[in-house]
């Protein structure tokens, strides 16, 4: 069974980031859909879910990865946001999170040593803080 599905899938295109987004706003919209604009947003789902496959299941690699690669770079702001956020509330408990006075760097501070002076490593800007 295993293998006659990896024949079946073999040169075809996959899941990859704009697959996946497409999925995850498909299931958005059938949760939406529960409370509002119940049609509307059940076609949305609808469609997106057959991008999703059509995709997925495409043979045309090229023109597949140059979607995605769109989407990646149009969305990087956004991810990295999300990243960086998810990376600062991991980290704290252990650290401050400071922005240089001068040029707005973010600058990473462990917590409980005191008042401290800091020096940007972007601009050397010097300036006291509470860690
Ligand atoms: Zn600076």
């Amino acid at each position: 069974m295993r293998e006659k599905l990896e024949k079946w899938m073999a040169g075809r295109y996959g899941a990859d980031e704009l697959s996946k987004a497409c999925m995850v706003v498909s299931l958005i919209c059938i949760i939406l859909s529960w409370f509002v604009l119940r049609d509307v947003l059940m076609v949305l789902a609808a469609a997106g879910i057959v991008l999703c496959y059509y995709r997925i299941l495409s043979r045309n690699i090229t023109a597949r990865r140059k979607e995605n690669l769109r989407y990646l770079k149009l969305t990087n702001p956004v991810r990295q946001w999300i990243l960086r956020q998810m990376r600062d509330m991991r980290t704290r408990r252990t650290h401050h999170i400071y922005r240089c006075p001068e040029c707005g760097q973010r600058i990473r501070i462990p917590r409980g040593k005191g008042r401290i002076c800091i020096t940007c490593p972007r601009c050397k800007k010097e300036f006291t803080k509470r860690s």
